[in-house]
């Protein structure tokens, strides 16, 4: 498998908490290089830009709003096989049954506070860094 990038959201339960530190040394501690990273408070535009594919779900409205109550970091992470690594080391959506040693099942406080975002697939990756990263912001 060669060398991937993904996305990743350090989300507002995370920050408020001031566990951005702990959740890099998960990430880092996984394999995976930080090669891009930014601090940034959504705009609710951004927010149901990056949510669009939930548009129709039922907790839409309550993700925007939560991922808009507070300051966010956003990642651009680097490693074989990234997009799967790190799904794998944030452990499951549902931190009830996200496995010991995730992240999620670290610090995860709900469905909806569950302190990160990874990318599922390489065109979502793709996409996702595009919209919040230029290439000259991202140092591998
Ligand atoms: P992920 O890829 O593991 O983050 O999960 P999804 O792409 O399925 O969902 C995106 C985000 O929406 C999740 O990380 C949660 O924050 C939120 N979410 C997903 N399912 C639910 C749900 O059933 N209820 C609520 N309140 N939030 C959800
Ligand atoms: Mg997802």
């Amino acid at each position: 498998m060669a060398v991937q990038r993904t996305f990743s959201i350090i989300k507002p339960d995370a920050t408020k908490r001031n566990l951005t530190g702990k959740v890099n040394a998960m990430i880092e501690d996984a394999g995976l290089r930080i090669v891009g990273q930014r601090r940034v408070h959504l705009s609710e535009a951004q927010a149901k830009r990056f949510y669009e594919v939930h548009a129709e779900r039922p907790f839409y409205g309550d993700l925007v709003n939560f991922m808009t109550s507070g300051p966010v970091v956003v990642q651009v992470l680097e490693g074989e096989n990234a997009i799967a690594a790190y799904r794998d080391v944030m452990g499951a959506t549902n931190p009830s049954e996200a496995k010991p040693g995730t992240i999620r099942a670290a610090f995860a406080e709900s469905i909806d506070a569950n302190t990160v975002h990874g990318s599922d697939a390489p065109e979502t990756a793709a996409e996702e860094i595009a919209q919040f990263f230029t290439d000259d912001q991202i140092v591998g």
